[in-house]
C-alpha cells in the first residue's frame, strides 16, 4: 500500500501532514509531498485513509490497497 499526491490538485491546506505526518510533510511553498516513496507502515494505514478524506482537493489517493 502507497500513498500519493497529484500535485497538479494539491492547494496546501496542509491537512494531510498534520494528519499523517509519517506519510506526509510540506515541501517549500506548504504543498503537501509524500515522504519517501510513500509505503505505509504497519500501523499507518488508518492515518493514510484519514489524509484521503480530509484532503478538501481530493489529491491524495492510496494505491495497491
Ligand atoms: S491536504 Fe491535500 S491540498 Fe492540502 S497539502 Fe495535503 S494534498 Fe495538498
Amino acid at each position: 500500500m502507497h500513498v500519493a499526491i497529484d500535485a497538479s490538485r494539491c492547494q496546501g491546506h496542509g491537512r494531510c501532514f498534520s494528519i499523517a505526518s509519517a506519510l506526509f510533510e510540506s515541501d517549500e511553498l506548504g504543498n503537501g509531498v509524500v515522504i519517501a516513496d510513500g509505503t505505509v507502515g504497519p500501523g499507518q494505514e488508518h492515518h493514510a485513509h484519514m489524509a484521503v478524506a480530509n484532503c478538501p482537493e481530493g489529491a491524495v489517493s492510496i494505491e495497491g490497497a
